[in-house]
């Protein structure tokens, strides 16, 4: 027996689409969820085995069906400045379209009457994940001194932040235009 773990595809959220695609503007409602197994980045991930939420609507165009709504992801990761465990839930907004002549990198296949909403999930969730998680917006990180919360001089340590926003080191100020 092979001790390497398999690493599992992408999970298969099979739709069928015979009936919407009778005529061109059909729509209806999906609300699908898959487990998440394997779903990570390097920062964070999705719990093993958590439900991933798609809610949206198919509708029929030519050549295919068009997928428009709205990914939730709970996930956990380390925050980047103090490096405690932390989570949340990340959502994404989806429009994406499943062509019988499906072009790589654009759009996704509709096999006969059959689109399989697993990897567009899949992909949604690995760009939705946070690169850079915080805890919190105004986490100080575990030497407050290097993320003060007024300008030096003005505070004793244990101080609780002012109500301005704390002044943030300008490295990190680039992280935070990463958040979503
Ligand atoms: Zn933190």
């Amino acid at each position: 027996m092979s001790t390497a773990a398999a690493v599992p595809g992408p999970p298969r959220l099979i739709e069928h689409v015979a009936e919407l695609r009778r005529r061109l503007g059909n729509r209806r409602e999906v609300h699908r969820s898959i487990e998440a197994h394997g779903f990570a980045l390097s920062a964070s991930g999705v719990p093993e085995g958590a439900e991933v939420h798609l809610d949206g609507m198919l509708e029929a165009i030519p050549n295919g069906v068009v997928v428009t709504g709205t990914v939730t992801v709970p996930w956990t990761g380390e925050c980047r400045r103090c490096l405690d465990e932390t989570h949340g839930d990340a959502t994404a907004e989806v429009r994406e379209i499943f062509d019988l002549h499906p072009v790589e990198g654009e759009t996704w296949p509709l096999r006969g009457d059959e689109l399989d909403l697993g990897p567009m999930v899949h992909d949604t969730v690995l760009l939705t994940l946070p690169l850079a998680p915080l805890c919190s917006d105004d986490c100080r990180g575990p030497a407050p001194a290097e993320f003060p919360a007024v300008p030096s001089g003005a505070a004793e340590p244990g101080d609780e932040p002012a109500a301005d926003r704390p002044a943030i080191d300008p490295r990190w100020a680039a992280l935070d235009d990463l958040d979503l």
